[in-house]
Protein backbone atom coordinates (compact mmCIF):
# COMPACT_ATOMS: atom_id res chain seq x y z
CA UNK A 1 0.00 0.00 0.00
CA UNK A 2 1.77 3.49 -1.27
CA UNK A 3 2.21 6.07 1.74
CA UNK A 4 -0.95 8.31 0.45
CA UNK A 5 -3.43 5.35 0.78
CA UNK A 6 -2.07 3.87 3.97
CA UNK A 7 -2.67 7.95 6.09
CA UNK A 8 -6.50 7.83 4.42
CA UNK A 9 -7.39 4.42 5.80
CA UNK A 10 -5.92 5.28 8.78
CA UNK A 11 -7.85 8.87 8.82
CA UNK A 12 -10.92 6.88 8.03
CA UNK A 13 -10.31 4.38 10.67
CA UNK A 14 -9.65 7.45 13.58
CA UNK A 15 -12.87 9.03 12.34
CA UNK A 16 -14.77 5.54 13.01
CA UNK A 17 -13.20 5.49 16.48
CA UNK A 18 -14.43 9.07 16.89
CA UNK A 19 -17.60 8.36 15.76
CA UNK A 20 -18.42 6.07 18.81
CA UNK A 21 -20.20 8.42 21.65
CA UNK A 22 -20.91 7.41 25.64
CA UNK A 23 -23.92 8.21 26.68
CA UNK A 24 -25.64 7.46 30.17
CA UNK A 25 -26.40 3.72 30.74
CA UNK A 26 -29.98 4.52 31.11
CA UNK A 27 -30.48 7.00 28.30
CA UNK A 28 -32.83 7.30 25.58
CA UNK A 29 -30.88 7.87 22.56
CA UNK A 30 -32.07 9.48 19.30
CA UNK A 31 -30.27 9.85 16.29
CA UNK A 32 -30.80 12.51 12.94
CA UNK A 33 -29.70 10.70 9.95
CA UNK A 34 -29.75 12.47 7.13
CA UNK A 35 -32.76 14.75 7.98
CA UNK A 36 -34.78 12.41 10.14
CA UNK A 37 -34.89 11.55 13.42
CA UNK A 38 -34.50 7.98 14.73
CA UNK A 39 -34.65 6.25 17.60
CA UNK A 40 -31.01 4.16 17.85
CA UNK A 41 -30.65 1.32 20.86
CA UNK A 42 -27.12 2.04 22.61
CA UNK A 43 -24.66 -0.77 22.49
CA UNK A 44 -23.65 -1.93 26.38
CA UNK A 45 -19.74 -1.80 27.07
CA UNK A 46 -20.78 -4.13 30.27
CA UNK A 47 -23.64 -5.76 30.82
CA UNK A 48 -26.08 -3.81 33.58
CA UNK A 49 -22.73 -1.44 34.03
CA UNK A 50 -22.28 1.73 31.88
CA UNK A 51 -21.43 3.63 30.33
CA UNK A 52 -23.26 2.54 26.87
CA UNK A 53 -22.52 3.89 23.44
CA UNK A 54 -23.78 4.55 20.04
CA UNK A 55 -22.00 5.20 16.74
CA UNK A 56 -22.46 8.88 15.47
CA UNK A 57 -24.20 8.77 11.80
CA UNK A 58 -20.86 9.05 9.71
CA UNK A 59 -21.84 10.32 6.42
CA UNK A 60 -22.49 13.99 5.59
CA UNK A 61 -24.40 15.92 6.82
CA UNK A 62 -23.06 14.66 10.29
CA UNK A 63 -24.20 15.95 13.45
CA UNK A 64 -26.75 15.63 15.09
CA UNK A 65 -27.74 13.25 18.45
CA UNK A 66 -29.65 13.83 21.32
CA UNK A 67 -30.49 12.09 24.64
CA UNK A 68 -33.66 11.64 27.00
CA UNK A 69 -33.53 10.51 30.13
CA UNK A 70 -35.29 6.91 31.52
CA UNK A 71 -36.82 9.28 34.51
CA UNK A 72 -36.86 12.82 33.17
CA UNK A 73 -39.23 15.42 32.93
CA UNK A 74 -42.75 14.94 30.35
CA UNK A 75 -42.95 17.94 29.02
CA UNK A 76 -43.48 17.30 25.31
CA UNK A 77 -44.09 21.40 24.72
CA UNK A 78 -40.35 21.97 25.40
CA UNK A 79 -39.17 19.83 22.92
CA UNK A 80 -39.98 22.17 19.78
CA UNK A 81 -38.70 25.03 22.02
CA UNK A 82 -35.35 23.36 22.69
CA UNK A 83 -34.74 22.03 19.08
CA UNK A 84 -35.51 25.60 17.74
CA UNK A 85 -32.14 26.30 20.48
CA UNK A 86 -30.59 22.92 19.42
CA UNK A 87 -30.58 24.07 15.32
CA UNK A 88 -29.97 27.45 16.13
CA UNK A 89 -26.89 26.38 18.15
CA UNK A 90 -25.69 23.79 16.38
CA UNK A 91 -26.31 25.83 12.50
CA UNK A 92 -22.34 27.27 11.81
CA UNK A 93 -20.42 24.11 14.02
CA UNK A 94 -22.67 21.40 11.52
CA UNK A 95 -21.64 23.71 8.60
CA UNK A 96 -18.35 23.88 9.98
CA UNK A 97 -17.53 20.47 11.05
CA UNK A 98 -19.43 19.14 7.66
CA UNK A 99 -16.75 21.18 5.67
CA UNK A 100 -14.06 19.81 7.84
CA UNK A 101 -14.74 16.39 6.87
CA UNK A 102 -15.17 16.61 2.92
CA UNK A 103 -11.44 18.56 3.43
CA UNK A 104 -10.27 15.45 5.17
CA UNK A 105 -11.71 12.88 3.42
CA UNK A 106 -12.43 14.81 -0.09
CA UNK A 107 -8.79 16.18 -0.17
CA UNK A 108 -7.70 12.98 1.42
CA UNK A 109 -8.85 10.96 -1.39
CA UNK A 110 -7.81 13.85 -4.15
CA UNK A 111 -4.77 12.81 -2.58
CA UNK A 112 -4.86 9.02 -2.85
CA UNK A 113 -5.96 9.56 -6.56
CA UNK A 114 -2.72 11.82 -7.24
CA UNK A 115 -0.27 9.46 -5.02
CA UNK A 116 0.70 12.16 -2.42
CA UNK A 117 1.00 11.82 0.91
CA UNK A 118 1.61 15.68 1.81
CA UNK A 119 -1.25 17.69 1.33
CA UNK A 120 -1.15 20.50 -1.21
CA UNK A 121 -1.78 24.00 -0.83
CA UNK A 122 -5.94 23.91 -1.28
CA UNK A 123 -6.51 21.12 0.95
CA UNK A 124 -4.38 21.83 3.96
CA UNK A 125 -5.95 25.37 3.37
CA UNK A 126 -9.32 23.75 3.38
CA UNK A 127 -8.64 21.72 6.21
CA UNK A 128 -7.24 24.68 8.14
CA UNK A 129 -9.93 26.59 8.06
CA UNK A 130 -12.73 24.22 7.82
CA UNK A 131 -10.87 22.92 11.45
CA UNK A 132 -10.34 26.66 12.99
CA UNK A 133 -14.08 27.82 12.17
CA UNK A 134 -15.02 24.42 13.54
CA UNK A 135 -13.44 25.30 16.95
CA UNK A 136 -14.73 29.18 16.79
CA UNK A 137 -18.20 27.60 16.70
CA UNK A 138 -17.90 25.11 19.39
CA UNK A 139 -16.58 27.58 21.70
CA UNK A 140 -19.51 29.92 21.13
CA UNK A 141 -21.91 27.23 21.17
CA UNK A 142 -20.89 25.61 24.44
CA UNK A 143 -20.90 29.04 25.99
CA UNK A 144 -24.64 29.75 24.48
CA UNK A 145 -25.64 26.24 26.41
CA UNK A 146 -26.55 27.00 29.63
CA UNK A 147 -24.60 25.93 32.86
CA UNK A 148 -26.08 22.53 33.54
CA UNK A 149 -26.28 21.00 30.24
CA UNK A 150 -22.91 22.68 29.47
CA UNK A 151 -20.57 19.62 28.27
CA UNK A 152 -16.87 19.43 29.67
CA UNK A 153 -13.97 21.11 27.70
CA UNK A 154 -12.32 18.20 27.58
CA UNK A 155 -14.43 17.27 24.03
CA UNK A 156 -13.01 21.08 22.54
CA UNK A 157 -9.47 21.03 23.63
CA UNK A 158 -9.00 17.44 22.16
CA UNK A 159 -10.42 18.74 18.81
CA UNK A 160 -8.18 21.63 19.11
CA UNK A 161 -5.52 18.97 18.55
CA UNK A 162 -6.86 16.75 15.90
CA UNK A 163 -9.23 17.79 13.37
CA UNK A 164 -10.76 14.07 12.77
CA UNK A 165 -11.82 14.91 16.22
CA UNK A 166 -13.34 18.01 15.80
CA UNK A 167 -15.59 16.72 13.71
CA UNK A 168 -17.61 15.03 15.74
CA UNK A 169 -17.85 18.25 18.17
CA UNK A 170 -22.01 18.76 17.00
CA UNK A 171 -22.59 15.20 18.71
CA UNK A 172 -20.60 16.08 21.62
CA UNK A 173 -21.83 19.15 22.31
CA UNK A 174 -25.48 18.70 21.52
CA UNK A 175 -26.33 15.40 23.42
CA UNK A 176 -27.55 16.75 26.25
CA UNK A 177 -29.58 19.79 24.99
CA UNK A 178 -32.50 17.45 26.05
CA UNK A 179 -31.48 15.49 29.05
CA UNK A 180 -33.90 16.40 31.60
CA UNK A 181 -36.31 15.93 29.54
CA UNK A 182 -37.97 11.84 29.52
CA UNK A 183 -36.85 10.08 26.50
CA UNK A 184 -40.31 8.92 25.46
CA UNK A 185 -41.07 12.45 25.32
CA UNK A 186 -38.25 12.42 22.93
CA UNK A 187 -39.12 9.81 21.22
CA UNK A 188 -42.78 11.13 20.85
CA UNK A 189 -41.83 14.70 19.43
CA UNK A 190 -38.82 13.26 17.18
CA UNK A 191 -39.16 10.17 15.59
CA UNK A 192 -41.62 9.33 12.57
CA UNK A 193 -45.40 7.98 14.37
CA UNK A 194 -44.64 4.30 12.72
CA UNK A 195 -41.39 4.00 15.44
CA UNK A 196 -43.22 5.78 18.40
CA UNK A 197 -45.37 2.68 18.86
CA UNK A 198 -43.03 -0.05 20.28
CA UNK A 199 -41.20 1.83 22.96
CA UNK A 200 -44.00 3.48 23.95
CA UNK A 201 -45.68 -0.21 24.56
CA UNK A 202 -42.97 -1.02 26.29
CA UNK A 203 -42.72 1.91 28.46
CA UNK A 204 -46.36 1.22 29.51
CA UNK A 205 -46.02 -2.26 29.96
CA UNK A 206 -43.19 -2.18 32.41
CA UNK A 207 -44.63 0.93 34.18
CA UNK A 208 -48.14 -1.32 34.45
CA UNK A 209 -46.80 -4.62 35.17
CA UNK A 210 -42.97 -3.75 36.89
CA UNK A 211 -44.04 -0.49 39.03
CA UNK A 212 -41.25 1.36 37.46
CA UNK A 213 -42.94 4.54 35.95
CA UNK A 214 -46.45 6.22 36.07
CA UNK A 215 -48.56 4.06 33.79
CA UNK A 216 -51.18 7.01 33.96
CA UNK A 217 -48.59 9.74 32.94
CA UNK A 218 -47.30 6.91 29.99
CA UNK A 219 -50.69 6.76 28.92
CA UNK A 220 -51.45 10.55 28.74
CA UNK A 221 -48.29 11.19 26.50
CA UNK A 222 -49.03 8.03 24.34
CA UNK A 223 -52.51 10.36 23.47
CA UNK A 224 -50.59 13.20 23.34
CA UNK A 225 -48.38 12.49 20.67
CA UNK A 226 -51.26 10.38 18.76
CA UNK A 227 -50.79 6.56 19.89
CA UNK A 228 -53.95 4.15 20.40
CA UNK A 229 -53.36 3.33 23.94
CA UNK A 230 -55.46 0.03 23.39
CA UNK A 231 -53.41 -1.05 20.97
CA UNK A 232 -50.84 -0.64 22.68
CA UNK A 233 -52.22 -2.79 25.36
CA UNK A 234 -53.35 -5.79 23.04
CA UNK A 235 -51.46 -8.88 22.63
CA UNK A 236 -49.02 -10.29 21.08
CA UNK A 237 -50.23 -12.32 18.09
CA UNK A 238 -50.53 -15.68 18.94
CA UNK A 239 -47.05 -18.09 17.30
CA UNK A 240 -48.72 -21.21 17.42
CA UNK A 241 -51.93 -22.85 18.78
CA UNK A 242 -50.07 -24.08 21.93
CA UNK A 243 -49.11 -20.72 23.36
CA UNK A 244 -51.08 -20.66 26.38
CA UNK A 245 -49.71 -17.06 27.60
CA UNK A 246 -47.56 -14.45 26.86
CA UNK A 247 -45.44 -12.00 28.84
CA UNK A 248 -47.05 -8.76 28.85
CA UNK A 249 -43.41 -7.07 28.92
CA UNK A 250 -41.63 -8.88 26.27
CA UNK A 251 -44.20 -10.45 24.74
CA UNK A 252 -42.14 -14.04 25.04
CA UNK A 253 -44.63 -16.62 25.12
CA UNK A 254 -45.07 -19.78 26.87
CA UNK A 255 -46.89 -23.11 26.39
CA UNK A 256 -48.13 -23.20 30.10
CA UNK A 257 -49.97 -20.54 32.28
CA UNK A 258 -48.16 -21.26 35.41
CA UNK A 259 -44.79 -20.50 33.78
CA UNK A 260 -42.71 -17.10 34.94
CA UNK A 261 -40.70 -15.07 32.50
CA UNK A 262 -36.79 -14.92 33.65
CA UNK A 263 -36.52 -11.90 31.04
CA UNK A 264 -38.59 -10.03 33.06
CA UNK A 265 -37.63 -11.01 36.99
CA UNK A 266 -39.97 -13.46 36.46
CA UNK A 267 -43.20 -11.82 35.55
CA UNK A 268 -46.48 -14.14 36.06
CA UNK A 269 -47.44 -14.10 32.42
CA UNK A 270 -50.80 -13.22 30.94
CA UNK A 271 -52.99 -16.00 30.15
CA UNK A 272 -54.96 -15.70 26.37
CA UNK A 273 -58.58 -15.76 26.17
CA UNK A 274 -59.66 -19.18 25.63
CA UNK A 275 -59.59 -20.22 21.60
CA UNK A 276 -63.04 -20.70 20.06
CA UNK A 277 -61.76 -24.28 19.03
CA UNK A 278 -60.45 -25.16 22.48
CA UNK A 279 -63.99 -24.07 23.97
ZN1 LIG B 1 -40.91 -10.98 29.66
Amino acid sequence: MREAELLYVLAVGLFLYESVVTVPLDAAVVQQRLWRWRRVAPFLLRSGAGPAVVLAWPLPPLGRLAIGNRKGRFALAEVAERLSVHRKLMLELKLATNLLFLSIFGGGAALVWLGRAVPDLPIFTAICGSWLTTIVAAILARRSLSKDLRPAWKDVIVAMVSPISATRLPELLGKKVFADLDGLVLIGALVPPADRVEPFRLALARATYCGDADPVAIAALATEVGLDVARLRTPPERESASALAYCPVCHAQFMRTDATCESCDDLVPTPYPASPEST
